[in-house]
């Protein structure tokens, strides 16, 4: 379902999860234009939204924040409702990574991805190189859903 909290309505989602969330405002032609989620960040209506389909589709016109830089900023906002996004951290997750037994460079990137980054992301930040990216990868596949949500 495109809606984490369960509207079955992507356009219902757009407005009544998304548009709080981001003080965003419906226009005349049916889209919704909110400020750019980049915190600090001062351009207006540069984040459009709609729901045209299943679920709720974004862009960026930020001049500054092209999509992957907004998308970790927008998950933090919309949580659930993200598509692709993943649900707010629970204290059950932290303790399962705690007790997961998973090596110390698998649980450092799923603590990232727990803050809202992609694991290529958090691959990035912490310097990890290719063949390595493989093997923390298939730990953390093991691991469990960690993965789930971010394709
Ligand atoms: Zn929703
Ligand atoms: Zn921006």
């Amino acid at each position: 379902m495109a809606c984490g909290l369960g509207l079955p309505d992507a356009e219902d989602c757009a407005a009544d999860h998304w548009s709080p969330a981001l003080g965003g405002r419906r226009e005349r032609n049916g889209q919704w234009r909110a400020r750019c989620p980049v915190p600090g960040c001062k351009s207006l209506r540069s984040l459009e939204y709609d729901a045209p389909g299943r679920h709720v589709r974004w862009r960026s016109f930020c001049g500054l924040h092209p999509k992957e830089v907004v998308r970790p900023h927008l998950v933090k906002l919309i949580g659930p409702c993200m598509p692709g996004g993943r649900a707010p951290i629970r204290r059950t997750d932290l303790e399962a990574l705690a007790l997961s037994g998973l090596p110390p460079l698998a649980l450092k990137v799923q603590m990232l991805v727990y803050s809202g980054m992609t694991i290529a992301e958090a691959f990035d930040k912490l310097g990890v190189d290719r063949t390595t990216r493989y093997r923390v990868q298939r730990q953390l596949s093991q691991f469990g859903d960690i993965t789930a949500g971010q394709r």
